[in-house]
């Protein structure tokens, strides 16, 4: 495609790893646009009355990458960083993820850019609600399943399935996942990624032949995803030796007091003012040294410019696209020393999880927590395992071999429907 809407760092990344997957794939040049470029993109104005009584207006999108497989599914992102770039890379990744994993969905990603720490609870449910209303013509149980992100969380979800179910004159659970488990949500989706990275990790410890309760791991981000890593990583045994956030970073070698974080979040919504010691510049903690780093918060934070300096055994990708193509190269450079855990594989967790959720909407019929986490585990196993062999198989990195598998599943399902979807 000569030109298009999509632009910005991010989607140049997504577009960077997609033309080295398919050079690696032998995928034709003509069939490469049609796997890359979304099957549709909306953005919408999303007006709210301030608190101080000022009307604003806020831009939000939604990117619906493929409907090859079936609906596509995919988180709403607040974020000031938000634009049509971001937001449609974000949906090609998903589309990966949900395709390595084997779940029925295309990849799809919203978003409004806005801060969502300076919206007042009012103002926030206010903009939430006019963000599902501007969507309801685009999305559906059966079209575009919307789920949380940066920056949302369950009560935004809740906001969204009740003002689409109003709409509809009944209540429609199965139009969005990471509901509360009061309105229709699933046991387990709240802690399902950082689980799912937590499960991860413990398989890369494995296999490396290190022992979890030996492992030192440093977390970036302590929302959804990375503070229930730390609980679960803590949890097997694993000392938490640093976290951060956007407020503050800390390190202490002899281990951080992960309830204690919680706690500290719970109440305070930040990390800052947790402790006064231990304090250290956020970019240092990255390359201090640990077994498991766990960038868990925004993309493009381990560059070709720290990644010669990171001290890890393993890179485990909780958040989406938090390594560059750059870094890539220079982790490719240094061989065996980092096990990277590529973000389509390690947070795949959230997806899977929701696509339970979405299962169980749409049965009427509720699993206990059990039988979510035994099929969460099942199906990351069989990716881990796939990827690994791949990897080897091929002589590829692990972020190339996880990508060629959900690559490949998506242009073969696109081989046999026909130009449509
Ligand atoms: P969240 O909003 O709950 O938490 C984000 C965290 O990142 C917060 O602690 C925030 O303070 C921190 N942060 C933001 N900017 C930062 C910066 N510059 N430096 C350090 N920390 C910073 O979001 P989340 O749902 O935990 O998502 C985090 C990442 O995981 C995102 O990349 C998201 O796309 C990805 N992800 C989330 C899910 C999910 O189920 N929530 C699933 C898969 C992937």
């Amino acid at each position: 495609m000569s030109t298009s809407i999509y632009s910005g760092p991010v989607f140049a990344m997504a577009r960077q790893q997609f033309a080295q997957v398919a050079d690696h794939l032998q995928i034709l040049e003509m069939d490469r646009d049609r796997l890359l470029y979304p099957k549709r993109a909306v953005a919408v104005s999303c007006p709210i009355h301030r608190d101080d009584g000022r009307t604003e207006v806020f831009q939000g999108y939604r990117v619906q990458h493929h409907l090859t497989l079936g609906p596509t599914k995919g988180g709403t992102r607040f974020a000031t960083s938000v634009d049509i770039g971001e937001v449609a890379a974000l949906a090609i990744w998903m589309s990966w993820k949900c395709a390595l994993a084997g779940l029925p969905y295309g990849g799809a990603k919203g978003g409004i850019t806005v801060d969502p720490y300076a919206l007042s609870p009012r103002e926030l449910e206010g903009l939430s609600r006019r963000y599902m209303q501007e969507m309801i013509p685009f999305v559906g149980p059966h079209t575009d399943v919307m789920a949380p992100d940066m920056g949302t969380n369950e009560q935004v979800m809740a906001w969204f399935m009740d003002t689409y179910s109003m709409y509809q004159g009944q209540t429609i659970n199965e139009i969005v996942t990471g509901k509360p488990v009061s309105a229709g949500g699933t046991l387990g989706r709240r802690e399902a990624t950082g689980r799912g990275v937590a499960y991860l990790v413990g398989r890369a410890l494995d296999h490396l032949g290190i022992r979890a309760d030996r492992a030192t791991a440093i977390i970036q981000g302590f929302g959804n995803v990375g503070s229930v890593t730390a609980y679960c990583l803590a949890e097997r045994g694993v000392k938490i030796v640093g976290v951060c956030d956007h407020t503050a970073a800390y390190h202490d070698p002899a281990g951080l007091n992960v309830a204690g974080l919680q706690r500290h979040m719970a109440k305070n919504g930040q990390l800052a003012g947790f402790s006064a010691q231990g304090l250290i510049e956020p970019a240092e903690l990255l390359l201090r040294k640990c077994d498991v780093l766990v960038p868990a918060a925004i993309e493009q934070v381990i560059t070709g410019e720290n990644a010669p300096r990171l001290q890890c055994r393993i890179l485990a990708e909780g958040a989406n696209g938090p390594t560059t193509p750059e870094a890539d190269a220079v982790l490719q450079q240094r061989g065996d020393e980092i096990f990277v855990l590529p973000d389509i594989l390690c947070n795949a967790g959230g997806v899977i999880v929701s696509y339970f959720e979405w299962v169980q909407d749409l049965q009427r019929l509720f699993w206990e927590e059990t039988e979510v986490f035994d099929r969460l585990y099942r199906i990351l196993e069989r990716s881990f395992q796939q990827t690994i062999a791949r990897a080897k198989r091929d002589r590829i990195s692990h972020r190339m071999a996880a990508m060629a598998i959900g690559v490949s599943v998506v242009q073969s399902a696109k081989q046999t429907r026909g130009l449509f979807p």
